[in-house]
Formats: C-alpha cells, sequence, structure tokens
C-alpha cells in the first residue's frame, strides 16, 4: 500500500528541509520542492531514502502556475495526499518601500503570496471531501514579521506574510468541514540561509538582544511545530497560527 503523502515547498534548505526529514520519518512520501539548489534538495532526498523513507526532488518555482501543477503531479505519482507544507518564501535587501522596484515588490508578492495560493488551491482539490478526497492538513510559513511590520526593513515582506495569516484564516474556515485543517506557523529569528537576503552580515546574532528568550530559534524547532500541526495531536486546531519566536510575538 502507498504511503500517504506530503508537498513540502522550498523543502531544499532551512525549515523546509527540516520538515521533509521529520516528515519522512513520521512515515509520509515526501516531494522535496525546490526551485534552484538542486543539490541541496537530493541531499534531503539521499538523507530521507538512507533512513529507510520515500522522498522525490521536484524543481519548480511556486510562482508559476505549471511548475505548481508539476508538483502536484509529481505527488499524485507517490500516493494519496495528506499534507501540504506551504513553506517557500524569499526576502530581499534591508530597504524602506520608498525604495523599493516593481521587480522588487512583484517577485515578493509571487513567491510568498501567489504561490502559496496556488499550492493551497491545488491541496484542497486533492484532500477535500466535497471533491472525493479523504482530508489532510495545511501547513503555511506566516512570519512575526506579519506583526510587527518590518518597518525600514521590509514591509513587503511583512505585508505578504499577513495576508498568509489571512490565508489561513480564511481558508481555514472555508474548508472545515470538508476534513481539511489549515493553519499556520509564525517563526521569529530562525537560523537559516534567509538572511543573508538582507544584506545586513550576522544579522541572526544582532538580533538576539530583541528576542525575550535571547537567542534565536533552530529550523527543527520550527519544524516539530508543523508536524504537531499536521497530527491527530491538533485534530480540534484550524485556523490558527503558532509562534515559534521565542516570545517575540
Ligand atoms: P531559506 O533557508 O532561504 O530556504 C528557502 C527555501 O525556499 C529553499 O528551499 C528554496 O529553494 C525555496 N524557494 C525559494 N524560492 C522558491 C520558489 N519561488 N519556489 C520554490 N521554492 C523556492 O528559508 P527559510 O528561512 O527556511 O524560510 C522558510 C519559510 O519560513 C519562508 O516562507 C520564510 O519567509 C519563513 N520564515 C523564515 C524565518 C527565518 O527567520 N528563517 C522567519 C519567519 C518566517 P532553493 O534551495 O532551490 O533555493
Amino acid at each position: 500500500m502507498s504511503k500517504n503523502v506530503a508537498i513540502v515547498t522550498g523543502g531544499s534548505r532551512g525549515i523546509g528541509r527540516a520538515a521533509a526529514l521529520k516528515l519522512a520519518k513520521a512515515g509520509y512520501a515526501v516531494v522535496v520542492n525546490y526551485t534552484a539548489n538542486a543539490t541541496a534538495a537530493d541531499e534531503v532526498v539521499s538523507a530521507i531514502k538512507g533512513a529507510g523513507g520515500e522522498a522525490v526532488a521536484v524543481k519548480g518555482d511556486v510562482a508559476q502556475e505549471a511548475d505548481v501543477l508539476a508538483i502536484f503531479a509529481a505527488a499524485e505519482r507517490l500516493g494519496p495526499l495528506k499534507v501540504l507544507v506551504n513553506n517557500a518564501g524569499v526576502m530581499d535587501s534591508q530597504a524602506r518601500l520608498d525604495e523599493m522596484s516593481i521587480a522588487r515588490l512583484t517577485r515578493i508578492f509571487d513567491v510568498n503570496l501567489t504561490g502559496a495560493f496556488l499550492c493551497a488551491r491545488e491541496a484542497v482539490k486533492r484532500m477535500s471531501m466535497k471533491h472525493g478526497g479523504s482530508g489532510g492538513a495545511i501547513v503555511n510559513l506566516s512570519s512575526a514579521a506579519a506583526v510587527h511590520g518590518a518597518p525600514g526593513f521590509g514591509v513587503e515582506y511583512a505585508a505578504s506574510k499577513g495576508a498568509i495569516d489571512l490565508l489561513t484564516i480564511g481558508l481555514g474556515r472555508e474548508v472545515a468541514a470538508e476534513g481539511i485543517r489549515v493553519n499556520a506557523v509564525r517563526p521569529g529569528i530562525i537560523d537559516t540561509d534567509i538572511h543573508d537576503s538582507s544584506g545586513i552580515p550576522g544579522r541572526v546574532k544582532m538580533m538576539r538582544d530583541a528576542i525575550p528568550m535571547k537567542r534565536e530559534g533552530s529550523a527543527d524547532e520550527v519544524a516539530d511545530a508543523i508536524l504537531w500541526l499536521v497530527s491527530d495531536q491538533s485534530s480540534y486546531v484550524t485556523g490558527t497560527i503558532v509562534a515559534v519566536a521565542g516570545g517575540r510575538c
């Protein structure tokens, strides 16, 4: 019998990588999506297979509808889709709004927002009992920026994550009676490569003082919350956002 399938967008690095490894350990066949770094995605797949699990790396830009359809087609070849971790996301260099180009705004909203919506749409079509599916769980990646707005740093990134919160609340209610739970995690400062995009060397360490726990979080700590949100232990939880931020939001 085929395993239940989990798609992790942006599963090649950072939080997505940690979630992919934990989902495989929990028994899911995992689609490890990536957009550029095939070596990193292959390493995740090898680690999963080396531990006796099942995984496939699928290249695709979540902002492109055709790529999203290809990611979901790859999942269908593995088995029934039960989990989507809507994780792929990008940040840009530190900037005020009055310095932002249309190219920058378009990229952030296309990847962080339209990409997440497209993936959620395809997941609902396959998981919803209304469409003949057997239910499932979607976990979106929000950010503490959705609460504090990231002034002078990246309000467009913060706004894209604020919209993710509303996708979570609205879609969670929309499909609650169809067997799908939709939740989000709201990470604070997590030690991953994404901070390199800010153009501020050592940004993670610089932020420590502003965090009540006085330390950054790890990708594993965020992935643990994701795993809880897809598990039966959170069976009455939907349309909500779980902060994993050391007390910062
Ligand atoms: P990361 O280390 O930079 O990894 C990003 C992942 O997303 C990579 O696997 C990358 O693939 C993939 N990706 C980027 N653009 C993509 C696209 N257009 N289509 C498909 N995949 C794409 O990031 P992270 O820190 O783990 O962040 C993961 C999520 O958590 C993001 O949504 C981010 O906004 C959110 N978040 C992170 C933090 C933090 O402090 N780290 C805080 C709050 C929220 P390649 O390897 O191919 O480049």
